[in-house]
């Protein structure tokens, strides 16, 4: 569709054409009911079909157990930063949680699980996060309730491949994946808790997907939890306990169709490295022009930030050059946070490699012709 502009934004993202197309088939008659899907109820059989058709292919994707529970909830991410600590913080008689902080995310989750409780960072408060510190440095507690990190630090392009080796196996793990989550094969059982917001990888925002552990709500003790943001209420009512956002877990759904058609996990993981990789060669071999200053081990695959370097300095006449020359490209949405600056770029699974590459070439012409 020639009118649609390609967006590198860091969310909510661009969503892969085709679904989009289906969805715009089935726009004014779902599957024969004669009604849109927001028009539906969430008690009918063919809203019920969605949601479990939606929980069917996610546990197939990542091949979750049935000792977890999957969950269709709202408020976003932030939502959850609330809900875990709510839940979780008393799970041991510490009543303390570790929390890994590399980035602005995890930093906002850490204040708001504070409101709560006792929380212990890991690392000092850094002011410019640009990779992790050496984990013979982190404090960590004796016996926390959950150890929390984020997989992939959407702003400061900070990605945490695996759970740190420091953490000790029993303690619960509790995992921000909000930006790389269907990017990369990982293992479920692992974790205590997995979630992320549905705007970047697998639809439309205000939805987040929720895998726990069921025993550990069994053990929870907090008897004052907001009732919706309470995992138990929320298990037992299949996340059904108020009206569900039926419409993002519609397109949740589609999004996860697309994800096992596209080869599931594998294939995506490939093309994350591919088109990850295509950026990272264009800013080392641009001898400094474009600069990334994330330690090389914690690059992430997914959000790439950078800043163009001239003598010696950031040059932010020639970033707003190169924003405005994207644009005419048909390039959008790669202007860096307002937290941070300079120039983003967002590589989300609904990005093709080909429009990755068509990028990486326009940073070299650019190059060439403002060096
Ligand atoms: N965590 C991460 C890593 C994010 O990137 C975001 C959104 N950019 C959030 C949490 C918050 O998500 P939401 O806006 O859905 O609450």
């Amino acid at each position: 569709n020639s009118a649609r502009k390609v967006n590198f934004g860091a969310g909510p993202a661009q969503l892969p054409v085709e679904v989009l197309e289906t969805i715009q088939n089935e726009f004014l008659n779902f599957n024969g009911s004669g009604s849109n899907v927001m028009e539906l109820s969430h008690r009918s059989s063919a809203f019920a079909k969605i949601i479990q058709e939606a929980e069917r292919d996610i546990r197939e994707i990542l091949t979750i157990p049935d000792s977890y529970a999957v969950l269709f909830l709202q408020g976003g991410a932030t939502a959850q930063f609330s809900a875990v600590a709510l839940n979780f913080l008393n799970l041991k008689p510490s009543k303390t949680a570790d929390y890994l902080v590399t980035g602005y995310w995890s930093e906002k989750a850490a204040k708001e699980a504070e409101k709560f409780g006792k929380i212990n960072w890991v690392v000092p408060k850094s002011s410019k996060y640009q990779g992790v510190p050496a984990e013979d440095t982190w404090k960590l507690s004796e016996e926390p309730s959950y150890f929390y990190y984020c997989a992939n630090e959407t702003i400061h392009g900070v990605e945490i491949e695996n759970i740190p080796a420091v953490v000790p196996k029993d303690v619960p793990i509790v995992c921000d994946m909000s930006s790389n989550f269907l990017t990369r094969p990982f293992d479920v059982t692992k974790y205590a808790v997995i979630f992320a917001s549905a705007q970047k990888n697998f639809g439309a925002s205000g939805l987040v997907l929720v895998i726990l552990r069921k025993d550990l709500v069994e053990n929870n003790t907090n008897k004052s939890i907001p009732i919706i943001l309470d995992y138990k209420v929320q298990i037992a009512n299949e996340s059904m306990y108020n009206t569900p956002p039926t419409f993002s877990i519609y397109v949740a759904n589609k999004m996860f169709a697309w994800t096992k058609a596209q080869g599931g996990l594998k294939a995506l993981n490939q093309q994350s490295a591919s088109k990850s990789s295509l950026v990272y060669e264009t800013i080392d071999e641009s001898n400094g022009f474009y600069v990334n200053s994330v330690e090389k081990n914690y690059r992430s695959r997914v959000n790439i930030p950078l800043r163009i370097v001239t003598n010696g300095t950031t040059n932010e006449t020639l970033e707003a050059l190169f924003f405005a020359e994207a644009v005419k490209s048909n390039m959008f949405e790669l202007k860096g946070h307002r937290a941070v600056g300079g120039i983003r770029i967002s590589l989300y699974n609904g990005i093709t490699v080909e429009e990755t590459e068509k990028l990486a070439n326009f940073m070299r012409t650019f190059q060439a012709k403002n060096n």
